[in-house]
């Protein structure tokens, strides 16, 4: 046991210089609990621990956008597992992201040492507008996927930034409230919930997973989906005009 241990600790060692970590011990001795812990978890024996976590650590060194292009075999974010962590400066952004269709957490009162952490057990790509965070050692070294966002961008444009950055397309929206998926339920079942003029008008409606919202296509969801389009049609153009973000329903 002992040989595969150093087999995949010269491994890791390797990684992290090439990717320039600058505490390559300590890196190393998170690689050691995880790759234990992985092992404890499973009944399987002690490598797969080993493989698993050693899979983790590429995954991660080829996720962060900052090592694009250094990895030949960078497997680009997957849609449908990529998650958002905002800090407290992109609540604007928290919504949008999940209108957008990706889940999204804002914690305005959470310290920047907590973010990242949360940030890194959560595998969710960070979302700041604070560069000191970016010189923290986790996301310096690529062990936390971050993006850095222009405050002064409207949340909008944020978005737009955010999938041309990680080259993600719009998936089908989610809560803004929540980040809930949203199911389309018949509206038989739902009578007593929606107001009397718009059963009559409308066919489609959906109730949030999450909180129980909810939503159907109208006006204010239409706006939505328009500047959503609009967004996406700016990804790839730098100098952005501003977007007006539509009002809120609450
Ligand atoms: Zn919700």
């Amino acid at each position: 046991m002992r040989r595969i241990q150093r087999a995949y600790e010269n491994r890791f060692r390797a990684l992290a210089e090439t990717l320039g970590a600058r505490r390559p011990e300590k890196a190393l001795a998170w690689f050691r609990r995880r790759a234990k812990a992985k092992a404890a978890g499973s009944r399987g024996p002690e490598w797969r621990g080993w493989e698993e976590a050693w899979r983790e650590a590429q995954a991660r060194a080829n996720r962060s956008p900052r090592r694009a292009g250094r990895f030949q075999e960078r497997p680009p974010l997957r849609p449908e597992e990529t998650r958002f962590r905002c800090d407290a400066g992109l609540g604007g952004l928290a919504r949008w992201l999940r209108a957008g269709g990706y889940p999204a957490e804002w914690s305005p009162e959470m310290d920047d040492e907590e973010l990242v952490r949360r940030a890194m057990a959560e595998e969710a790509v960070l979302a700041t507008t604070d560069s000191l965070l970016m010189e923290r050692r986790l996301v310096r070294d690529g062990w936390v996927c971050a993006l850095w966002l222009p405050p002064a961008l409207s949340p909008a444009q944020q978005l737009a930034r955010t999938l041309s950055e990680l080259g993600l397309p719009l998936l089908p929206p989610r809560c803004m409230r929540c980040g809930g998926r949203l199911v389309r339920r018949s509206k038989q079942e739902l009578a007593d919930r929606i107001p009397p003029r718009t059963f009559r008008w409308l066919e489609e409606f959906f109730v949030c997973e999450g909180c129980g919202g909810l939503f159907w296509k109208g006006t204010h969801w239409q706006r939505i989906e328009r500047a959503l389009a609009e967004a996406a049609s700016l990804r790839d153009q730098r100098a952005a005009p501003p977007l007006r973000p539509p009002e809120s329903e609450e």
